[in-house]
């Protein structure tokens, strides 16, 4: 089983925005991991344990997690470990922004169990991170970066975005080489994308800002796969590349779908063919915990052929590829034809180029 926890609150709404978070200058990390233990109570003896009864990896995401007392992320651990074994390899994650990171900080989370850390980067550029409403700078983060590794975390992936507007006058390039020159063991690249009811939204309906066209996008990304790949690192799935024996082993457990409990506002748990997510806001969620009252929001049961179409989507979104016999001819050759993928062990993997088209090969397929 893999544990997610997700914690909601951030400084501020970065412009491209719309996960399920909470804006607090003051975290109420008491009440936040009360109310996680409380739902942890009921979800620790659910059935899905009796088959699969390790913990194999625990994922704090957000939201900013890294703003949360470290204290409390010690006293979730040491309550998820009481009720449950983890196994003695656990990868155990947090996600942190570069401003919360301090020697301090550092030293308590390694000593809470953090074995991994995510910071948000997103860019060096300081009218970049000004235009995206990040509250860091691009300073703090080699420093963050050296006060992880003096507390003993060595495995460290770095976020960047691509695909801002040109009119951000972003350097893509000088990004990557100054992400890639931090040697972190692994590395998220995520592309822009516009969300109705944010900043950006608002700015893009308005036309005070143009988003990068196609072309712009896919020169990034092909960029990106090229500059990762030559520095070593294994592009393993869309958004990830990895050096040799860190690939992100709670990620994976998404895309192989294993088994997961999501725990706080807005958490999705998956077992088998059975979904359901958590209610979205901090307060209602905080309140219905506070009364016990259930806080799951939805439900939904996966059919055979729902699960096909998800196991076609995640099977071409990573290096794994998918079973030849999942993509009929002639479109296993014309993919291969046209560049999109390639076909190993019986296995079609699609390549930077396939990747860009990700979305549509895998519908049309489906
Ligand atoms: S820090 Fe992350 S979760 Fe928080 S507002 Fe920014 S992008 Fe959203």
């Amino acid at each position: 089983v893999h544990l997610y926890v997700h914690v909601p609150f951030c400084a501020r709404r970065c412009s491209y925005c719309d996960f399920a978070i909470a804006v607090r200058r003051n975290v109420p990390s008491r009440e936040f991991v009360d109310a996680i233990l409380r739902e942890w109570e009921g979800r620790h003896r659910h059935p899905v344990w009796d088959e699969s009864p390790v913990v194999e990896t625990v994922y704090f995401g957000g939201g900013t997690p890294s703003r949360l007392d470290p204290a409390g992320i010690g006293r979730m651990l040491a309550r998820f470990r009481a009720d449950r074994p983890l196994a003695p390899d656990a990868e155990i994650t947090l996600e942190a922004n570069p401003d919360d990171v301090t020697p301090q900080a550092a030293m308590a989370w390694r000593a809470a169990g953090i074995n991994r850390v995510s910071l948000g980067v997103q860019s060096f550029d300081p009218a970049a991170l000004a235009w995206m409403h990040r509250i860091h700078t691009a300073e703090q983060v080699p420093v963050a970066v050296e006060s992880l590794r003096q507390a003993g975390i060595a495995d460290l992936s770095l976020d960047l975005i691509f695909g801002l507007p040109a009119s951000v006058g972003r350097g893509w390039g000088s990004d990557l080489d100054r992400a890639l020159a931090l040697e972190p063991t692994h590395l998220s690249l995520y592309g822009l994308t516009v969300e109705e009811h944010t900043p950006l939204g608002r700015w893009t309906a308005t036309g005070r800002v143009v988003p990068a066209d196609e072309e712009r996008y896919a020169d990034e990304f092909v960029a990106a796969h090229q500059g990762i790949v030559d520095a070593g690192y294994e592009h393993y799935e869309v958004s990830n590349a990895a050096r040799p024996g860190y690939r992100a082993r709670h990620n994976t457990a998404y895309w192989r779908r294993a088994p997961f409990i999501g725990l706080g506002p807005s958490a999705h748990s998956a077992f088998g063919c059975t979904r359901q997510w958590n209610v979205r806001e901090w307060q209602a969620y905080y309140d219905s915990s506070q009364r016990g009252e259930p806080l799951v929001g939805g439900r939904e049961t996966l059919t055979a052929d729902q699960i096909a179409v998800e196991e076609t989507y995640l099977g071409l979104r990573t290096l794994d590829g998918l079973a030849a016999a999942r993509v009929p001819e002639p479109a296993r050759t014309a993919w291969a034809a046209a560049g999109w993928a390639r076909i190993e062990n019986d296995r079609v993997i699609l390549t930077s180029e396939g990747w860009l088209r990700l979305d549509a090969l895998a519908a049309s397929v489906s």
